[in-house]
């Protein structure tokens, strides 16, 4: 049985999609997804030899050697253009699945679905996605072992549709805000979850900018500035 997290993800994915887990860690995903019948085989890779090793011992004790393929490799390097049209990518920085899906362009560019959850930084995750021509479709956040987590279900689209998804916010002087927080999870005002993350970042705000010394130099200033820029927007959407 898989957390609600992984479980999240695994309910979006479409049945008979040809599918990469990036950082499988212990390919509890991939397992699921065949043993579920979702799919019938599954690319599993990962960058680090003890995750890779795990994976590969999970994937044998499942007895699914011939349907889980576990490659070691960093993020989309490991398949070639065309052999994936889903990508998972779960457990990692904002940050670092966003350097993922640029340095793995050719592979990209043949994905229809990406299924992200960001440890941080998803603002620059949703960013990147706008960047890349993805669209988001559907968003969640999921709690698990007490922190909440976000969860991103992006689709390949055009340049006008992504820009469309942000347009409402952006001519409210939101559009930090919808990139950390996510433009369909700020739509849905009734979800506990959101009010509470977006509380929350105000308040971690708020904190820093009573920390910051008022007499200070042109980088303080820049920053002050910024977070106050930040509250504003937060602000105006609670
Ligand atoms: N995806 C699983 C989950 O969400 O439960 C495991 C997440 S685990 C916290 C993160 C995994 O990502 C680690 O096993 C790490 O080795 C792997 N990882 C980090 N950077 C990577 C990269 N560039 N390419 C592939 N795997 C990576």
């Amino acid at each position: 049985c898989l957390s609600p997290r992984l479980m999240q993800l695994a309910a979006w994915i479409s049945r008979g999609s040809k599918v990469l887990d990036v950082g499988t860690d212990h390919a509890l995903l991939p397992i699921y997804l065949v043993q579920s019948g979702r799919v019938k085989s599954v690319i599993a890779g990962d960058v680090v030899e003890g995750p890779y090793q795990t994976a590969q011992r999970n994937v044998k004790m499942a007895q699914l050697e011939s349907t889980v393929d576990v490659r070691l490799g960093s993020g989309l390097s490991i398949v070639e253009p065309g052999e994936v049209d889903t990508v998972v990518i779960a457990g990692m920085g904002g940050g670092t699945i966003a350097e993922i899906l640029d340095e793995g362009r050719d592979v990209l560019a043949c994905v229809k679905d990406l299924l992200l959850q960001p440890m941080n930084a998803a603002g620059r995750l949703r960013e990147a996605l706008q960047k890349h021509g993805f669209v988001i479709v559907d968003e969640q956040m999921v709690e698990e072992s007490g922190r909440v987590y976000q969860l991103i279900f992006a689709q390949t689209s055009t340049e006008c549709l992504v820009r469309a998804q942000y347009q409402h916010f952006m001519d409210k002087d939101q559009h930090w805000l919808a990139c950390e927080f996510g433009p369909l999870n700020l739509s849905r005002r009734e979800e506990p979850f959101v009010r509470e993350a977006v509380e929350a970042s105000r308040d971690h705000f708020q904190g820093i900018l009573n920390r910051l010394p008022v007499e200070a130099g042109d980088a303080t200033t820049l920053r002050r500035e910024e977070i106050a820029r930040h509250l504003s927007e937060m602000e105006s959407w609670l």
